[in-house]
């Protein structure tokens, strides 16, 4: 009995320091590692009766030294039946787990390429795309394997903007300031990289302003009337999660900052214009701060959804001149309205 209660001492003690290996499973290993010492240290035998209390019950007290070997052998071979046993249930356990993780990871490996298998092993790479023809939105999709979401998603931009939810829409808070920048024409649009440290917060996250760039005509539309152009400013919070905020745009005095990215356009295609002045984002907000809400994608290739649009209801405007200088480098690039598949939108009061 003293080696049974010592192996499963010894299992104890595996058990607690294979699970855990804390500092407080340490106590317990000393403790366990306490007990088989003491239960299989010899104990002095002072008298029959202390001798009596020592021993098994199973050993009557007095009995011959070759009875009593006989028994210890006894117990020895229980207990190395037992430790067999244990080894044997532990292999079976773990044949059991091993059995079961190769299932798990058989059916989702079945799984996946069910859900993946296209109907033939085409798989397209190409990475040239514009706004008409071969290559234009309604083939977005087939171009690319990683751009099928422009073919498929139920959540695309752009979206006719109507039967918005009127509620008591938050402030959108803007931090934005004077700010060092660069300019690129990169063949689908001229896009403006500003420096960091622009913040907008919006629903309790602080998205930053990564560039803006400009659309002819817009490509959202409003209760079904679309605007002469629109600049997307697209920023992204600490997670990348994106929040683009669009501004459209109508004939009407000249805008200042738009001039200043005009004013350093680069002569090529792809050049990149770091100029040494300044540009504040603020000033393209229209003075009412009002908008639209709802749930979109990127409207150029990837296409890639969970984007929070935000669009400001009161149009900005900029010069017959400016809107015509930008008309020259791309008189068509939006992409056409994509269906709301009853997506939410909501609107400030
Ligand atoms: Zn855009």
């Amino acid at each position: 009995m003293r080696h049974l209660i010592a192996l499963l001492a010894c299992s104890f003690v595996t058990t607690a320091a294979s699970a855990n290996d804390a500092p407080a499973s340490e106590a317990a290993k000393a403790a366990a590692v306490k007990t088989i010492t003491d239960s299989v240290k010899p104990k002095p035998v002072s008298s029959p009766i202390a001798g009596k209390q020592m021993l098994a019950p199973s050993a009557p007290a007095g009995a011959a030294p070759a009875t009593r070997s006989k028994e210890e052998q006894a117990e020895v071979d229980l207990s190395a039946k037992i430790a067999a046993r244990l080894a044997e249930m532990r292999a079976n356990q773990a044949a059991r787990v091993a059995a079961a993780a190769k299932a798990r990871r058989a059916a989702a490996a079945a799984a996946a390429a069910r859900a993946e298998a296209p109907p033939a092993t085409f798989k397209a790479h190409g990475n040239h795309w514009s706004y008409e023809g071969e290559t234009g939105p309604a083939n977005w999709g087939k171009i690319n394997a990683d751009w099928t979401r422009c073919g498929t998603g139920s959540r695309q931009s752009p979206i006719d903007i109507r039967d918005g939810m009127k509620v008591d829409l938050e402030q959108i808070s803007f931090d934005y300031k004077p700010s060092s920048f660069n300019v690129v024409d990169n063949g689908h649009t001229v896009q403006v990289t500003v420096s960091g440290g622009n913040y907008l917060t919006v629903q309790g996250r602080m998205y930053e302003l990564m560039q803006f760039h400009f659309h002819r005509p817009s490509e959202e539309r409003i209760n079904g009337k679309g605007f002469e152009m629109v600049v997307h400013l697209v920023h992204k919070d600490a997670e990348g999660k994106l929040a683009v905020l669009a501004i459209l745009l109508e004939r009407g005095k000249p805008q200042n900052t738009i001039q200043t990215v005009w004013n350093n356009l680069p002569l090529e295609k792809h050049e990149v214009m770091a100029p040494s002045i300044v540009l504040d984002p603020l000033e393209l907000l229209p003075q009412r701060r009002d908008y639209y809400t709802y749930m979109g994608s990127l409207t150029t290739p990837p296409c890639s959804e969970g984007v929070l649009w935000l669009v400001m209801k009161e149009p900005q405007q900029a010069s017959a001149a400016q809107m015509a200088l930008f008309s020259r480098l791309y008189p068509l690039n939006a992409r056409p309205i994509q269906g709301s598949s009853g997506r939410m939108i909501k609107e400030s009061n």
